[in-house]
């Protein structure tokens, strides 16, 4: 059967985070004639508490690379870019074996101080093109002006190998999840992508026996759940992190969730920029103004410009809804 038809009777989703159909994004690069085409793997993996594209380039490194090359084969594109995360440099020597002369596949490492935005594919793009990073206005999207303002598919790690394991009809629905925090057995697991949370918790022998609460998606913008509420699916990048109620206080988780957003701010729109330095000014006073703490967040969620600045509100607001009932901020 036709590749394309496969990846799309299988209804694979890319595994960045943002879920987009694969099939609908290969028609579009295919669709764009005449024009040189890019193929930009995403491996920044910037994202605390998140560890699967690693896992998949140290574990699956000839899959990987075979699917790069099965898939420049089919969309016929120009080349290849590998753009990894700086501390996966160790892998080079691993992943330049399966690199051969016939395949144009360039390895490309992200700068140590470029921040969980350089993840962001606009802003990806943006760096490989050596211009400043941040994101781009949208429409055009990469699939129609992307690289060099070529149709480009950006895929992410995890879906390549997918899309190798959905061209040998071996995909069997499978996701993987980063379990780390307070846990018994943490680590990368490959398991069904339709469990539970607490599926996955208890497959994995890491259902925690005293009083906890859950990030799940990302140790950043992932949603806040407590031990209730964990028949939902695994969200965004696939992580999840135990947190003991013991262990933690209100004040310094939601601390450090400002201080990672204000860090990695790009700095380009207002309410991002200014937002986070306020939240973190705010955070630094003796009284906290909640009210205004909160309208700030809102404010952050409605009008960033990319998705960075807006998903500081999701973590912040489950935590403050489903956590700490006695964490009432004065409203
Ligand atoms: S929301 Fe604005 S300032 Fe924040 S990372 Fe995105 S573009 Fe940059």
């Amino acid at each position: 059967m036709d590749l394309l038809k496969k990846v799309k009777n299988n209804n694979l989703k890319g595994r960045g985070g943002a879920g987009f159909p694969v099939h609908d994004k290969w028609s579009l690069v295919i669709k764009a004639k005449g024009r040189e085409k890019y193929l930009i793997v995403n491996g920044a993996e910037g994202e605390p508490g998140v560890k699967k594209d690693e896992y998949i380039i140290k574990h699956y490194t000839e899959e990987l690379l075979s699917g790069i090359k099965i898939i420049l084969d089919y969309i016929k594109a120009k080349k290849c870019i590998l753009f990894l995360n700086h501390n996966y440099i160790k892998y080079d020597e691993k992943i330049k074996k399966y690199i051969d002369s016939s395949y144009n596949i360039e390895i490309v490492y992200k700068e140590k101080n470029a921040g969980y935005i350089a993840g962001e594919e606009s802003t990806m793009l943006n760096i490989l093109e050596g211009k400043r990073s941040e994101p781009r206005i949208r429409p055009p999207f990469p699939t129609e002006s992307g690289y060099k303002g070529s149709p480009t598919l950006i895929h992410n790690i995890e879906t390549i190998y997918n899309i190798y394991l959905v061209s040998c009809s071996q995909y069997k629905k499978n996701r993987f999840y980063t379990i780390n925090g307070e846990v018994k057995n943490p680590g990368v697991y490959n398991l069904p992508a339709n469990y539970s949370i607490a599926r996955i918790l208890e497959e994995t022998n890491n259902l925690p026996l005293f009083k906890f609460f859950v990030q799940h998606g990302g140790q950043a913008s992932g949603e806040m759940l407590n031990s209730s509420q964990l028949e939902k699916k695994v969200s965004g990048s696939g992580a999840i992190t135990i947190y003991s109620y013991k262990n933690n206080n209100d004040y310094e988780l939601i601390k450090r969730l400002i201080n990672f957003y204000f860090n990695s701010s790009c700095g380009k729109c207002t309410p991002c920029r200014e937002g986070t330095y306020r939240l973190k000014e705010m955070l630094s006073k003796e009284k906290m103004d909640w009210k205004h703490f909160l309208e700030l967040i809102d404010n952050l969620e409605n009008s960033s410009f990319c998705a960075l600045g807006s998903s500081l509100a999701l973590p912040i607001k489950s935590y403050i809804k489903n956590i700490n009932p006695k964490f009432k901020p004065e409203l």
